[in-house]
């Protein structure tokens, strides 16, 4: 099997990484390979088989070319500031070039202790392996940027958390692992010139339009901020939570990165958490684009030496570009909802009836998902999916009196209205009774509900009849969901 590596940051950025060794797994054995994406990265599969993938993917076998290494960098978690992080529990084997010339990082994340570890034991276990790769599809398939998931391999060891569980290697697919992180961390050690030198890579392999640009890390600044800005929109509308948005967890290529406790709400709750570790609600639903803000702000604060290298002044602009984050983050939210509720363009008083649905479905304990499909359904003519969603419907009339109003005065026809709804508004997520339920048969052996609900999920948009119970939340007695960093 070969690899077409061509390893731009390891050969041109060093100092900033450590290099890294894959620990030897016991008995590697596939779990699951992503042949779409493999097609898509130009890697050729060819005939290797299932004990060669797995050998390859979970550290074992060194391809030709690779040049293995863990990235340095520091990170905000909760807020406070860690000088010292760093691929810990992850390495990258190399970059590879795909036929269109989009470059992209191979990573394997669970391959053991790198210089960055510090207590960790550089290992992941089955349920937090197969938990990204299945969220991160989905968020592909739903039209996210994210990372991907090439292959999942079990190693055969065990991994020590709260109890043992069978050990596994991820490797990920990004299209690069430089996080808000990195910038701190040269920032906070080194100071302005390798800033400028982590600035000047990020735009040759991101960016290359802002080569030219007057002051290139303020610009670089401006575009990271607005893809920023349509990522959270993105995630508010599909209902995602990330969970865990700490500076070393925001990748500059506004791609989602480093799901750990993530997930999907059912109902609408604004403060919903689902994350063990965050007691305070501080990445809750609702303070997602708070956060990103705040995130966009140490960001500024980390390449602020180096746009002042280039003009003083530029300070002044970074200072009202980070101002300006609130504005920019709600022309893009109401972009998205609009898409959702079927809306092509752009109406006085939108934003009046986006937040006036928020407060109803929240106040009627709504699924969030279901919604938006019962809304499509409701313009062809049967009100009996959104009616079923509440517990008095009648209740939401006024509000879809508003909406029906709204519509009235563009001149699209329903029915079209209705597709192109039904085009963003997924009828399959990762539902987290789903998700529980799918690892804890792969933990005990069993693949196949995890193998079908990845299926599900990678055709979120159109509904059939044979996948009915995925669209349904979890039964009302569930009780409240929990998830865990526990990688
Ligand atoms: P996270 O909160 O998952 O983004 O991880 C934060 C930091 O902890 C990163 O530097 C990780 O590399 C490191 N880390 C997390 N888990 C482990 C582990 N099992 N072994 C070593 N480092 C880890
Ligand atoms: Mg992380």
């Amino acid at each position: 099997m070969d690899f077409a590596f061509d390893n731009s940051f390891h050969d041109s950025m060093e100092g900033f990484y450590a290099p890294a060794e894959a620990a030897k797994p016991s008995s590697p054995t596939l779990l699951a390979f992503n042949h779409a994406l493999a097609a898509r990265l130009g890697i050729a599969v060819g005939d290797t088989g299932d004990d060669e993938l797995a050998r390859i993917f979970s550290g074992q076998d060194l391809p030709e070319g690779a040049n293995p290494l863990a990235f340095a960098y520091a990170g905000h978690q909760f807020g406070h500031f860690s000088s010292q992080l760093g691929d810990g529990r992850a390495l990258l084997i190399g970059e590879v070039v795909a036929p269109d010339g989009a470059r992209f990082d191979l990573q394997l994340k669970g391959s053991g202790p790198t210089a960055f570890s510090r207590n960790g034991d550089g290992r992941a276990a089955i349920g937090p392996v197969l938990r990204e790769f299945l969220v991160s599809e989905a968020m592909a398939a739903m039209g996210v940027p994210t990372t991907r998931a090439l292959a999942a391999v079990a190693t055969g060891d065990r991994v020590q958390r709260e109890r043992a569980h069978p050990g596994a290697v991820l490797t990920r697919v990004a299209s690069s692992h430089i996080r808000v992180g990195t910038f701190q961390f040269f920032a906070a050690h080194f100071g302005a010139e390798h800033v400028a030198q982590l600035s000047a890579y990020s735009i040759r392999r991101h960016f290359p339009d802002l080569a030219e640009a007057a002051n290139p890390p303020l610009a670089l600044l401006d575009r990271v901020i607005g893809l920023q800005c349509e990522l959270v929109a993105h995630w508010l509308g599909i209902g995602f939570i990330h969970g865990v948005m700490n500076t070393d967890n925001v990748a500059i290529s506004g791609e989602t990165i480093d799901y750990g406790p993530c997930a999907f709400m059912d109902r609408f709750a604004i403060n919903t958490v689902f994350s063990s570790i965050d007691a305070n609600g501080r990445y809750a639903y609702g303070r997602q684009p708070q956060i990103m803000h705040w995130n966009m702000a140490r960001f500024a604060e980390a390449l602020l030496p180096a746009i002042h290298a280039v003009e003083p002044a530029g300070v002044d602009t970074a200072k009202a570009m980070v101002e300006a984050i609130p504005k920019r983050f709600s022309a893009a939210w109401v972009v998205t909802m609009r898409r959702k509720l079927g809306l092509l363009e752009a109406g006085e008083g939108d934003e009046v009836l986006i937040d006036a649905l928020f407060d109803e479905l929240e106040k009627r304990q709504i699924d969030f998902t279901g919604f938006f499909r019962g809304l499509a359904m409701m313009l062809r003519g049967d009100g009996a999916m959104l009616e079923g969603l509440s517990e008095d419907p009648e209740a939401m009339a006024p509000w879809i009196a508003d909406w029906w109003a709204r519509l009235a005065q563009e001149t699209d026809a329903p029915l079209e209205r209705a597709d192109a709804m039904d085009a963003v508004n997924p009828v399959y997520i990762p539902r987290n009774h789903r998700v529980e339920a799918a690892l804890a048969s792969a933990e005990a052996g069993d693949m196949a509900p995890w193998l079908e609900l990845l299926e599900v999920v990678r055709n979120p948009f159109v509904e059939r009849a044979e996948w009915a119970g995925f669209a349904e939340p979890a039964p009302a007695d569930a009780g409240p969901y929990t998830t865990f960093c526990g990688t």
